[in-house]
């Protein structure tokens, strides 16, 4: 991409409206711009970063098995009436009506939407279990929107519904699912607590939030310290058999737990490196039986010919709030450091004095070498404003093309996220980081 073609507004002033860093670095960098209260635009270089961290959600459900597919925004209210939450969902539901007077809304959330369709196509207990997810945008009427897109009214999310026979099979999908939360994030250049969430009427220990640590978040946590030196994507849980999901499920929820003040207090004792902190709820799962399997009437034919109420789950992941989340875990006093697996682009490259045919023919073959995975700075402005510009957006390495050095036959090499700098043969560029 050539900036100088690009719609990438960044701004120099910090904007009055955004109250934390993310924010203000999401408006400054030009990755979104607001259309109405909580719902955002995405600019290309944001939305760039959207579709990164989408993929990898992507891949981590794939790999556990989930089920891509895509259900639509706009639902009928008489689905949300069978489950009877038409009416306890309450204002947070954008509710419309149809040029016939149905009533329709902008989904929240879809379980009853998942519900219908398994009921409608799903006959045998040989078909079970099933996991299914999309990545759909979703809308909640929030009452104080706020923190850009972190709490919007429209948001990505994706969501996977897990349909099993009975109790123990619902937890093996559970346990897949956090193993795939885990891995996802890790990915994504963060760790993230799971904490034991509320897990209403039904119990079992089988609700989690997935916590991001950042000074700005809405929720206080506790923590062991050694959540912070876990590695999730060793081999250890590779294969999925039953035992190694156990053995890992067991690591990431006793006594080492994180908490909050509600939860288990003598469990909090047990933990011997104990720290306090805030944080951003990034996803969160949840198993809730025959919740909304019993009412709407989805059974199945079991194994003696008896009718059986599949148990379900539902996991949630925050794909748009995940990018105001990353930043508030990643930036300085210059900008955004996209960690490298969901940065817009892995390098920029600067030419500093656009119009000399040598750092021009040296940026144009170094931009092609990298194939559209470079950004080109081609603007007519000041080193300065490219330096700042380049640091601002956060790409993972800056390439910067003077006259000196290319007559020399070399370039200046910079890793945003520390700051070194080397000087390297033109030649060997792409091959230190392409
Ligand atoms: P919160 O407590 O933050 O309102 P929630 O419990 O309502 O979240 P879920 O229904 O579990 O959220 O939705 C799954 C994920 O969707 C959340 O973990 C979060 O990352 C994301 N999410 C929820 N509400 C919003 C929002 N208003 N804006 C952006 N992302 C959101
Ligand atoms: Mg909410």
């Amino acid at each position: 991409m050539r900036l100088s073609r690009t719609l990438a507004p960044t701004l120099k002033e910090t904007p009055a409206e955004a109250q934390i860093v993310s924010h203000r670095l999401m408006l400054r960098a030009g990755l979104v711009r607001q259309t109405a209260a909580g719902i955002y635009a995405w600019l290309p270089m944001g939305f760039r970063v959207l579709q990164n961290i989408a993929r990898i959600v992507r891949e981590e459900q794939d790999a556990v098995g989930a089920q891509e597919m895509l259900m639509p925004t706009i639902q009928p209210a008489e689905l949300w009436r069978t489950s009877g939450r038409y009416d306890a969902y309450g204002p947070e539901m954008l509710r419309i009506r149809d040029r016939h007077e149905r009533d329709m809304l902008f989904g929240p959330t879809n379980e009853e939407m998942i519900t219908d369709i398994f009921r409608q196509s799903v006959k045998s207990y040989r078909e079970l279990p099933q996991m299914l997810y999309h990545i759909q945008w979703k809308f909640r009427d929030e009452v104080r929107p706020r923190f850009g897109v972190m709490r919007g009214r429209e948001f990505l999310m994706k969501d996977a519904y897990s349909f099993d026979l009975d109790y123990p099979g619902a937890v093996i999908s559970y346990r897949k699912m956090m193993l795939a939360y885990m891995r996802t994030f890790q990915r994504l250049g963060v760790k993230a607590i799971p904490m034991e969430a509320e897990s209403g009427p039904i119990g079992g220990n089988l609700s989690h939030e997935f916590i991001i640590l950042a000074a700005t978040g809405e929720s206080e946590v506790w923590y062991d310290a050694g959540f912070e030196r876990m590695d999730f994507s060793g081999s250890a849980v590779s294969h999925q058999s039953e035992a190694d999901l156990e053995r890992f499920f067991a690591e990431m929820t006793t006594p080492y737990a994180a908490t909050d003040e509600k939860h288990d207090p003598a469990a909090w004792d047990k933990v011997s490196d104990q720290r306090q902190g805030r944080g951003i709820e990034v996803g969160h799962i949840f198993y809730f039986g025959t919740k909304y399997s019993a009412p709407m009437g989805l059974s199945v034919a079991g194994r003696d010919g008896i009718p059986v109420v599949p148990h379900m789950g539902s996991y949630g992941i925050g794909v748009s709030r995940l990018v105001g989340a990353l930043i508030e875990a990643h930036h300085d006093a210059a900008g955004i450091v996209w960690p490298e697996s969901v940065a817009p682009f892995r390098a920029a490259i600067l030419n500093l004095k656009v119009g000399d045919p040598l750092c021009d023919r040296v940026c144009e073959d170094l931009y092609a070498r990298f194939a559209g995975a470079a950004l080109y700075d081609d603007r007519e402005d000041r080193a300065g404003v490219k330096f700042a510009d380049a640091d601002l957006m956060g790409h993972p390495w800056q390439i910067v093309v003077g006259p000196r050095g290319a007559a020399a036959g070399v370039v200046e090499l910079k890793r945003r996220a520390t700051g070194e700098k080397l000087e390297l043969p033109i030649d060997a560029v792409h091959a230190r980081i392409g």
